[in-house]
Parts: structure tokens; sequence; C-alpha cells
């Protein structure tokens, strides 16, 4: 996975490419998908939704630009996997995931493989999660119309926050700075993710 998919598409980070032959991904998935845990796609997880091709897990964690001492919110917990990896690379992990059966799974899988450093809750992370506020990163795994507000008022100044944003089929992988108090946006290309979904996202009757 990493020769073939990663490496070769300019992921140079050598912790996350580190992190990413650490953690078992066939964890995060059924059994019956064993098979298939390394593949170049995204695969079900349940209630519709993914855990995201790797390539972009590790596109989006390089976005970040994670030096091991940052506060992380992640919006859309998912399988957990992406919370692992970035409990790899930084010191404090905060997940929201809108489907409790996903986060109780995630929970356990994290709690599994020993990761103390990740705190995942059930709820509309559009709204991010303020009690913890502010952040020095925030990952949004699945795709906005717009960047939630309620996100960019809570990262930090010197802050990064990555997001997919544009129609229910098709997004940009956007990279959002804000530096002293303004906000600056840069496209990393094409992607397509799972809607988000809640206040802030897309509402349940427009999919
Ligand atoms: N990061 C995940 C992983 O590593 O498996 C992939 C996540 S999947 C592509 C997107 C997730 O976002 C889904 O589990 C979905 O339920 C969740 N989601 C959608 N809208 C949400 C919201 N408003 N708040 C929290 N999670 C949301």
């Amino acid at each position: 996975m990493i020769r073939i998919q990663i490496e070769p598409r300019g992921i140079t980070d050598k912790r996350i490419l580190e992190a990413m032959r650490k953690i078992p991904r066939e964890k995060f998935i059924e059994e019956k998908l064993w098979s298939s845990a390394y593949e170049d796609h995204p695969l079900p997880i349940g209630e519709g939704q993914t855990i995201s091709q790797p390539y972009i897990v590790a596109l989006m964690t390089q976005c970040l630009n994670l030096k091991g001492n940052e506060k992380v919110l992640e919006i859309g917990t998912g399988s957990g996997y992406q919370s692992a990896i970035l409990a790899e690379l930084t010191k404090e992990v905060y997940s929201v995931e809108r489907f409790a059966v996903l986060s109780e799974k995630a929970k356990t899988v994290i709690e599994e493989l020993g990761y103390k450093n990740v705190q995942i809750f059930t709820g509309d992370g559009t709204v991010g999660l303020r009690d913890f506020s502010p952040y020095d990163r925030i990952i949004v795994t699945a795709a906005a119309h717009e960047i939630p507000s309620a996100l960019v008022e809570q990262l930090n100044d010197n802050g990064i926050l990555v997001i997919p944003v544009g129609s229910l089929y098709s997004q940009e992988l956007i990279v959002v700075e804000k530096k002293a108090g303004k906000i600056y946006k840069n496209s990393e290309g094409g992607c397509v993710f799972v809607p988000l979904i809640g206040k802030y996202g897309w509402q349940a009757n427009e999919l």
C-alpha cells in the first residue's frame, strides 16, 4: 500500500508513512472485507458510510502539517482509522461522529490498539466541539457545501483546517489557514466524500 499507492503520489512525510505502516487497517473493517483492507479505494463500514481511500487519508494528514504537539479535532470519526493515524502523530485528538453505532465501534478499536490520546464523541460535528476548543488543526472527513463557520471560529491562530468542499457528487480538498485572524484558502485538488450532514452541513432532505 505504502510503496505503490502512497509514496509515488507525493506523500513524503516520514512520520505519516511510518504511522500507516504500523496501524493495522483491517482492525477498522468487517472480517469479510479483510482481503481488501489495503486496496486503493474506500470500503463500507456500515450506516452507508465509508473508511476513506488510504491515499486520501495520507494526503489530508500531510496537509495538516503535524509536528507532534497539536490539539486536533476530527469531524467524521467513521471507522476510527484516521483518528488512529492522528493519535500516532500528535498529542491530543478529539473526534466527532454522527452515528452512535460507528463512534462506539471506533472507540473499541482505538482502545484495543492502546491509544490514550483520543476522545471520541457522538454528535453533529458541523458545530465543532466547543468544550475543548480552540484547535490547532481541524480535519473534516465528509463533504461540505461550504466551510462551517463554527469550525473556523474554533481554529486557533496559525491553525490549519482541511475539508472537502463542493457538491454532493464531487468536491475540492480545501486547506484553510488562519493567520493573524485572517483566512487563506488553497485547493489540493478533487476528491469525493460522503456528505457532511448537520446544522452547518447538508440537510437530510437535500440528499
Ligand atoms: N475518517 C473516517 C475513517 O477513517 O474511517 C472516514 C469517515 S467517512 C468518509 C465520513 C464520516 O463522517 C461518516 O462516518 C459520517 O457518518 C460522518 N459524518 C457526516 N456528517 C457528520 C457530522 N455532522 N458530524 C459528525 N460526523 C459526520
